[in-house]
């Protein structure tokens, strides 16, 4: 693309911003801002955004380094959060502000860069190629979207440049310890020097795997997992095995715009069982839009939409019941979009019969589409807030952001949250 040199080797650089949600208010308070000229300058307040300020058992939704060099870290208790930082400035989030922000900060990144990725509210993957003469100096590169940033945003970031997406990703990671706030791995051996004597719980990506890697595989560092023989990890983990590998050894072939670090997966579904018979539609709905989150969680967790959308009902004393799909004229991973298909099922196939289990599926899977560049905004904003409703609940539990409908008595999720040893909310 571009009309470069088609011998070039593209870098890929992840941009992350600092404490975003903290930072965002820090810049758009005048109070603050006025001290905020330079970015090297550190006289921002020690400010945290809490999910209840009214309640000091309200969590910690970000903080600013200043309130974490005091003592304050997220998903913290706000009551807490006091204790250790007296002058804490706390506030109340203000998501549809910090959605903006993202939207904007995600467009300059597209606008400066030939290959761009939004990867979650505050962070998003961009590539170009090296050498080419409109990046000649690929740190400086970096370096100019950082200030391009901080001089509309006021906001600070950290950028990691490396051959590869996975790569970049770790580090990004490296980048907190250095000054200016870029870091690049240049080669392969650059990246595995880097990588290797890192513990295995660095790895991105790996969540439980990790773990299964000290105790089951007695991997200490990256370079242990580098250095087991690919049989051993496919052998414990599967497919997921090569993708270990691959990692350990600093490779990774996604390219940007497809899907990235997770595997195709066939399809999404979640099913549970519930405390008594439900006999009412109403209630029966609130379990079914339950399920249907997080079927779209898992499913924009991985890049992918589906095109056929399934109910199941389990009749009392487990039974009867049925299992109807639908294959839409679209693909989706949001909710919005697949629960009228959901409720033309319930309504069509449900019998009245006491309901004793609920499951709803999503599959015939493709990848979401990369972003293109006559993307509508709607578009980049509307993932922007679900990225955001994933990472909180990521981040806090499956319930720290729940729907309405789920505090009502037949909701399934609070419990079920519980269960799977979630935050409680
Ligand atoms: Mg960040």
């Amino acid at each position: 693309m571009e009309g470069t040199d088609l011998t070039a080797e593209w870098i890929v650089g992840l941009i992350d911003m600092q404490s975003f949600y903290a930072s965002v208010e820090v810049a758009t308070r005048a109070e603050y801002l006025r001290r905020r000229f330079l970015e090297a300058d550190d006289s921002d307040p020690a400010l945290a955004v809490t999910g209840d300020p009214k309640r000091r058992s309200g969590i910690i939704l970000a903080a600013t380094p200043a309130a974490k060099a005091c003592g304050v870290s997220t998903a913290m208790r706000l009551g807490e959060a006091l204790h250790a930082c007296p002058s804490l400035v706390y506030v109340p989030p203000r998501m549809q502000l910090y959605i903006d922000t993202s939207v904007r900060i995600h467009e300059t990144v597209r606008q400066t860069f030939p290959k761009y990725e939004p990867f979650s509210v505050d962070e998003c993957f961009f590539a170009f190629p090296s050498p080419s003469d409109l990046f000649p100096d690929p740190v400086q590169a970096a370096a100019d979207l950082r200030t391009r940033i901080w001089n509309q945003f006021r906001i600070r970031s950290r950028v990691g440049l490396a051959p590869n997406k996975w790569a970049a990703k770790m580090a990004n990671k490296a980048a907190k310890k250095v000054s200016g706030g870029v870091l690049w791995w240049r080669s392969q051996e650059n990246v595995l020097d880097a990588i290797h004597p890192l513990p295995v719980t660095d790895m991105w990506g790996l969540k439980r795997r990790a773990a299964t890697l000290q105790a089951e595989l007695g991997c200490s560092t990256i370079g242990d997992v580098a250095r087991l023989p690919l049989g051993r990890l496919r052998a414990r983990f599967g497919v997921w095995g090569e993708v270990i590998h691959r990692w350990a050894n600093g490779l990774d072939y996604s390219e940007l715009n497809t899907d990235t670090m997770s595997l195709p997966h066939q399809g999404y579904s979640h099913r549970t069982t519930l405390p008594r018979d439900y006999t009412r539609r109403d209630e029966v709905t609130v379990v079914i839009l339950e399920l249907l989150d997080e079927v779209c969680t898992r499913a924009r967790q991985a890049q992918q939409k589906g095109r056929r959308i399934g109910l199941g009902l389990t009749y009392a004393s487990l039974t009867g019941g049925f299992y109807k799909a639908k294959t839409l004229p679209f693909a989706s991973n949001h909710s919005e979009a697949l629960y009228s298909t959901l409720l033309e099922l319930l309504d069509r196939h449900w019998d009245l019969s006491g309901v004793r289990a609920v499951s709803v599926s999503l599959d015939q899977l493709g990848f979401e589409d990369g972003v293109q560049l006559n993307l509508l905004e709607d578009i980049l904003r509307r993932q922007a807030l679900w990225a955001t409703v994933d990472e909180v609940r990521r981040n806090y539990g499956e319930t720290s952001l729940m729907r309405l409908s789920s505090l009502l008595p037949a909701g399934q999720l609070r419990e079920r949250a519980h269960k799977i040893g979630g935050h409680t909310a």
